[in-house]
């Protein structure tokens, strides 16, 4: 296990020297004390990035690019279960679904390794006495902050397009899940990117991660978390000029009218709601419900949420731990406020026999005011809340009514319906009869507070 910073193609310990824990959300334990990086690690790991920039990754051909993308999917899938492991010991999630992310980082590995080379200019028609045309360079030195719900997977999302692009990068992983980014780190070096190409500098987001934002040298910067966050970093990168791409999750709902595959929509809802214990910015969080049907679809997603099983995800159960004690004191709260004016269905708070750990039980309210306090902020955790409507125009004000604008679901079997909500609803990507709809080619992200700018397929590339 690596748990020094990766500079210039070395691990290595922070210049201050000091460490911090990593614990295992499933005992609490920790797992390894990691270095805590600060300004001049930064300073340190943004030149390494400027040298190997102008140096030997500029003498790297675009398609050679590309092999070394495809050369370092081919490492992550020879120690996919070393990287899993280590994603489940560090997030708390089901070995099942660490597994998945790794896959995930391998497509997003080749998908952009096959861009690499396609990134074409434009010749424009200025007239007969003129030659006039574009050319793709790469935007240069990128900063690259990440969350901790799937650290390897946010870490891919962004790296392998600026790597693709020709940019060189520095990447801080959230402070509490450092360690499968700094192992992928050492399998790019394998995989024979010069070294500075990929540096990983962890540590806290202001010791760390705004230095990062604020050097000089740093041309863009790449950031998935919180909305205050991004607000802080887009006002740091205003101050040096530099392009943001914000992603700053979700309140996402799902539209379920009477006429709906309820067969279809439970178990998506399920997987939607409860998949990495909800810790997703695309959960599906809200589920809206015509009332004609409410009753019996809550009644059936109470009988399959309590098939759920749950436990340490290197059991391999269907829900683990939430990430942190900060996040299990906060997911909680907002239940616990949320039960006092809405029904409790299911779970609330701690599963029987597990009195250590951030668990958390698959929790359901149903008659959730759209004005209260959980179906307006996002809670990050396995919490569904259930709301009524009986109209399209009443459904359409809740589904917009909150300051997020990522995703959002229709379940109906009128397409007349289903293409008029997707023009209406505010959200950066809208899906018709299925949830977690997207791979690879396809852009998202948000619009309001959820974001800024587009990730995954070519635009993805463009970024950079
Ligand atoms: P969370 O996702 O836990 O709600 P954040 O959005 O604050 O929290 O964290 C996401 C990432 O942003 C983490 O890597 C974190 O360390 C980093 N971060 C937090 N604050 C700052 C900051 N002021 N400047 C730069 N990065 C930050």
């Amino acid at each position: 296990m690596q748990t020094d910073l990766f500079v210039a193609g070395r691990y290595l310990p922070a210049t201050s020297g000091r460490r911090f824990a990593t614990l295992d959300p499933a005992s609490e334990e920790t797992i390894g004390e990691v270095a805590r990086g600060d300004a001049n690690d930064v300073d340190a790991a943004v030149k390494a990035a400027q040298a190997a920039l102008h140096g030997p990754w500029s003498r790297v051909t675009p398609a050679a690019r590309g092999r070394l993308l495809l050369k370092l999917a081919e490492l992550v899938v020879v120690h996919k279960e070393e990287l899993a492991a280590l994603e489940t010991a560090d997030v708390g999630k089901p070995l099942r679904e660490a597994r998945g992310d790794v896959d995930g980082v391998v497509a997003t590995l080749i998908y952009n390794a096959g861009a690499a080379d396609k990134m074409e200019g434009a010749t424009i028609p200025l007239g007969p006495d003129v030659v006039d045309f574009t050319l793709m360079e790469p935007l240069g030195v990128t900063a690259h902050i990440v969350p901790w719900n799937y650290p390897l997977g946010m870490a891919a999302r962004s790296l392998a397009p600026a790597l693709a692009a020709g940019c060189t990068a520095v990447l801080k992983p959230a402070e509490q899940t450092p360690l499968s980014a700094l192992r992928l780190a050492g399998l790019a070096l394998e995989a024979g990117l010069p070294e500075g190409v990929l540096n990983v500098v962890t540590g806290f987001g202001e010791e760390a991660g705004a230095p990062m934002v604020r050097h000089p040298l740093v041309r863009g910067v790449t950031f998935t978390g919180s909305v205050a966050t991004g607000r802080a970093i887009m006002a740091m990168a205003a101050e040096r000029t530099i392009p943001v791409v914000l992603e700053l999750g979700g309140k996402n709902a799902v539209l379920v009218f009477a006429d709906a595959d309820l067969d279809r929509l439970v178990a998506d809802v399920v997987e939607g709601a409860f998949e990495n214990a909800g810790q997703i910015c695309s959960s599906a969080s809200r589920l809206l419900v015509e009332a004609s049907i409410a009753d019996e679809l809550v009644e059936r997603l109470r009988a399959r949420v309590a098939r759920i099983s749950i436990g340490p995800g290197r059991d391999d159960p269907d829900l683990g731990p939430v990430v942190s004690e900060e996040q299990h004191a906060r997911v909680t709260g907002f239940v616990d406020e949320a039960r006092t004016h809405a029904r409790l269905v299911c779970g609330g708070g701690r599963p029987a026999g597990l009195p250590r750990g951030y668990f958390v039980q698959p929790t359901i309210l149903d008659h959730v005011a759209a004005d209260s306090r959980i179906a307006r902020e996002e809670v990050f955790g396995p919490v569904l809340t259930v709301t009524r409507f009986t109209s399209e125009a009443e459904v359409l004000g809740l589904a917009n009514g909150t300051g997020y604008g990522l995703v959002a679901g229709v379940y109906t079997r009128d397409i007349s319906r289903a293409l008029r909500l997707a023009r209406s609803l505010e959200a950066g990507s809208v899906w018709i009869n299925g949830w977690f709809i997207g791979g690879q080619q396809a852009p998202t992200g948000g619009t309001k507070d959820s974001g800024i700018g587009r990730e995954r397929g070519l635009p993805g590339v463009r970024n950079y």
